[in-house]
C-alpha cells in the first residue's frame, strides 16, 4: 500500500513538473503520425467532430448528426449550449460501454448518462484516451455589456486529447485566452466565426502562439459563420491548414 501511495506522489510531482515545464509549439508526434490522425477526423459541421481513432470512435460537440451516425466509444462535450450539448444528439451514438467528458454545467443536461464530469485544468484518462480539459472562454465577445457569452467562471473547456500518439486540440467556445501558452498540439482545431468566438484574425493569432502542425477551422457551416472565414483562416494563417469537407 505504502509503495502505491509512494508512485502517486512521485506521478503528481511529475505533472506537476510537466505543467511548469510545457511551452508552446508542436507537441511532437512525427509527420506521419500527425497526418494519420488528421486523415481520421470528419468535421460534421460547426464545432462537432468524430475522430476515428485507433483507441476508438470520439466525438467532440455532436450536433444535428443526421440519422444513424456512427455509435461513439467516447463523447466529449466542450459546455452547455445547446450547439454544443445535445442531448438527441448523444443519445443517438450512445452504445454499450460508451463514456461522456463534459463540464458540470452540461452534465445537468445528460441526466442518466454515463458522465464523468471535468473542470479546466483536469486530466483524465477515458478509454485509453488521455483527456486534458483546458480553458475555453471570451474576454471581447460580449452577449450585453460586461456579459460574455462564455465567461471564465463558467468553466468551460477546450480538450486536449491524446490519440495514436498524437495531440488534438479542439478550442470549444474561446477567444484568444492566455492559457494557449501552454497548450501542445500537433493538431489544433480552432473557432473562426467570431460573434461569440474568436474572429479569423484572432484565430490566427492562436495559432501563432500555440505552433500545431495543422489546424482545422471550425464553428462555421450550419448557420453561424460562413464557410468563407475557414478559406480566409486558411489563407492568412502561419501554420498549414486543412479545411475539412462537412459530413
Ligand atoms: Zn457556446
Amino acid at each position: 500500500m505504502s509503495f502505491k501511495i509512494g508512485m502517486m506522489k512521485v506521478s503528481a510531482v511529475g505533472a506537476a513538473l510537466g505543467l511548469c515545464l510545457v511551452w508552446a509549439g508542436p507537441a511532437g508526434a512525427g509527420e506521419g503520425d500527425a497526418a494519420r490522425v488528421a486523415e481520421s477526423i470528419h468535421w460534421l459541421g460547426h464545432d462537432a467532430v468524430r475522430i476515428d481513432a485507433e483507441e476508438g470512435v470520439i466525438y467532440i460537440d455532436p450536433w444535428k448528426l443526421g440519422d444513424r451516425p456512427k455509435k461513439a466509444d467516447l463523447v466529449l462535450i466542450t459546455h452547455d449550449h445547446g450547439d454544443h450539448c445535445s442531448p438527441e444528439d448523444v443519445e443517438t451514438v450512445m452504445q454499450e460501454g460508451t463514456e461522456i467528458v463534459t463540464v458540470a454545467a452540461a452534465e445537468r443536461k445528460l441526466q442518466g448518462l454515463p458522465v464523468r464530469t471535468v473542470a479546466p485544468g483536469d486530466a483524465v484518462t477515458v478509454r485509453g484516451v488521455p483527456v486534458e480539459a483546458v480553458p475555453a472562454y471570451n474576454v471581447n465577445k460580449f452577449r450585453s455589456p460586461g456579459v460574455p457569452y462564455h465567461p471564465k467562471e463558467a468553466g468551460y473547456v477546450g480538450f486536449v486529447i491524446t490519440v495514436g500518439g498524437v495531440r488534438v486540440y479542439h478550442a470549444g467556445d474561446t477567444d484568444v485566452i492566455p492559457a494557449m501558452k501552454g497548450i501542445q498540439a500537433d493538431i489544433a482545431l480552432v473557432p473562426v466565426s467570431g460573434t461569440y468566438v474568436m474572429t479569423v484574425e484572432e484565430a490566427v493569432e492562436a495559432v501563432e502562439i500555440i505552433r500545431p502542425r495543422l489546424a482545422v477551422p471550425m464553428h462555421v457551416g450550419r448557420g453561424i459563420g460562413s464557410l468563407e472565414d475557414a478559406e480566409r483562416f486558411r489563407e492568412l494563417s502561419p501554420v498549414p491548414v486543412r479545411v475539412l469537407p462537412m459530413e
